[in-house]
C-alpha cells in the first residue's frame, strides 16, 4: 500500500459529493482544486471544506499547460446532464452545456502530465451518447483502460432511486481490474452490488424512517392547498415504512411530476382509504379536507442529503436558500455509491 496521497482535481464540484465520497471510501488524498462555476455550490463547498482552494471558473477556459502544473493523479468529473437526460433534447455533445467537458477531453489528448485515474458521473442516457464516443475514444488514444457502470443506491439498499453512469479509467495496465465484476459487457449492473456486500453491511435494506429528521411536522415543507388539489393524482407518495423514494432533481419543491417523492407520516392503508374516499368527491373543499389529513410534505433538504448518504457533520450556510439547498442536492451524487466505486478502483491500484 502506498503512504502517499493521491492528488485530486474535482471538475465540476457542486456541493463536494466527489469531495465525501473519496472521505468515505478510506484512500488518502488531498483535494488540489475544486471547479464549478456557480457561486452558490461554491459557498457550500467552502462552508463544508474551507481549506480546500476553488477555483471559480468556467472550465472552458482552462488550459493544458494550467493541468499539467497541477499534475494530479485523479480527476472526478460529473458534468452537466442536461444534454443527455431522457426529459431533454437529447442534443448530447451538440448542445452548448457538453462544452466544457468537450474541452476536458481535448486537454486530456494535449496534457503531458495525464493523470492516473478518471471517474465520471453523469445520467442514464449518457452512455448511448456521441459524447460517451468521443470520450471512449480519447481514452483509447492515451491508453487508458476503462469500466462502465450504470448504478442505483437501491442496489445498495438505501431507499432512493438514482439510476446514474458511471465510467472508470486507469491510465495503461488493464491487469489491476480485480475487485471489478468479470463480466466484460459494457455496462455492468445488478452484479455489482453482490461484489462488494462485505464493504456495506451498514447499509442492509433501510427504510425511508431511518433517514427522518424526527416526527415533527413542520409547516415549511408541507404542500400547500392549491398544489395539492392540482396534483395529487400524480404524486409519488411514500411512507416512512417504504423502502424506496424517487430520484429528487433540481426542481424538486418547484414542480411536482418526477421531481422527487412527497412524504406522510400516516400509513399506507391510511392513504389508500383516503385516495379511495377522493374518487367519490367532487367537491375541492371536501377533496382539500381529506388531501390535509395526510399532511403531505416535501423532504426536508437535509433528509434529501441524508438519502444522497451525505454525512451527518454537512450543512449548508446560513447564506443558502430553500429553493437552492434542493437545486443544489438536486444536481449532487449518491456518496455512498461513489465511495463504494472509489474503494474498489483507487484502492485497488494503490
Ligand atoms: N458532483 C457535484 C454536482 C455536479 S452538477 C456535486 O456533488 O454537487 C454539475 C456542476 O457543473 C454544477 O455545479 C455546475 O455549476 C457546474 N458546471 C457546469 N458547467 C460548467 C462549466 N462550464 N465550468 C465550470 N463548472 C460548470
Amino acid at each position: 500500500m502506498c503512504e502517499r496521497k493521491l492528488k485530486i482535481l474535482e471538475f465540476y464540484s457542486g456541493i463536494g459529493g466527489m469531495h465525501y465520497a473519496l472521505k468515505a471510501s478510506g484512500v488518502a488524498f488531498e483535494v488540489l482544486g475544486a471547479f464549478d462555476i456557480n457561486t452558490n455550490a461554491n459557498d457550500v463547498y467552502k462552508h463544508n471544506f474551507p481549506n480546500v482552494k476553488i477555483y471559480q471558473k468556467n472550465l472552458e477556459g482552462i488550459t493544458s499547460e494550467q493541468l499539467d502544473k497541477l499534475d494530479a493523479d485523479c480527476w472526478t468529473m460529473s458534468p452537466p446532464c442536461q444534454p443527455y437526460t431522457r426529459q431533454g433534447k437529447q442534443e448530447a455533445s451538440k448542445d452548448a452545456r457538453a462544452k466544457s467537458f468537450l474541452h476536458l477531453l481535448d486537454l486530456l489528448l494535449k496534457m503531458k502530465n495525464t493523470p492516473m485515474f478518471l471517474l465520471l458521473e453523469n445520467v442514464k442516457g449518457f452512455e448511448q451518447s456521441d459524447t460517451r464516443e468521443m470520450f471512449v475514444d480519447v481514452l483509447k488514444s492515451k491508453s487508458y483502460s476503462f469500466k462502465e457502470f450504470l448504478l442505483t443506491p437501491t442496489d445498495f439498499g438505501i431507499p432512493n432511486s438514482r439510476l446514474r453512469y458511471y465510467l472508470v479509467a486507469k491510465l495503461r495496465g488493464d491487469e489491476h481490474w480485480a475487485l471489478f465484476p468479470e463480466k466484460d459487457t459494457p455496462i455492468e449492473y445488478k452484479d455489482f452490488s453482490g461484489q462488494f456486500a462485505e464493504l456495506f453491511s451498514t447499509y442492509g435494506k433501510k427504510s425511508i424512517a431511518e433517514y427522518l429528521d424526527d416526527n415533527k411536522v413542520v409547516e415549511e415543507y408541507l404542500l400547500k392547498p392549491e398544489i395539492l388539489l392540482r396534483f395529487y393524482p400524480i404524486m409519488d407518495i411514500v411512507q416512512c415504512g417504504c423502502d424506496c423514494s424517487c430520484c429528487f432533481t433540481k426542481a424538486y419543491s418547484k414542480y411536482i411530476e418526477g421531481t422527487g417523492s412527497i412524504l406522510t407520516k400516516s400509513s399506507k392503508q391510511e392513504c389508500e382509504e383516503i385516495f379511495k374516499e377522493l374518487e367519490n368527491i367532487n367537491v375541492e373543499g371536501e377533496k382539500l379536507e381529506l388531501l390535509l389529513k395526510l399532511q403531505l410534505q416535501y423532504f426536508s433538504p437535509k433528509e434529501v442529503a441524508r438519502l444522497l448518504v451525505f454525512p451527518i457533520t454537512f450543512t449548508f450556510p446560513a447564506s443558502t436558500t430553500l429553493k437552492q439547498k434542493y437545486q443544489l442536492l438536486g444536481n449532487s451524487v449518491n456518496v455512498f455509491v461513489i465511495s463504494m466505486l472509489m474503494k474498489c478502483f483507487l484502492k485497488s491500484f494503490l
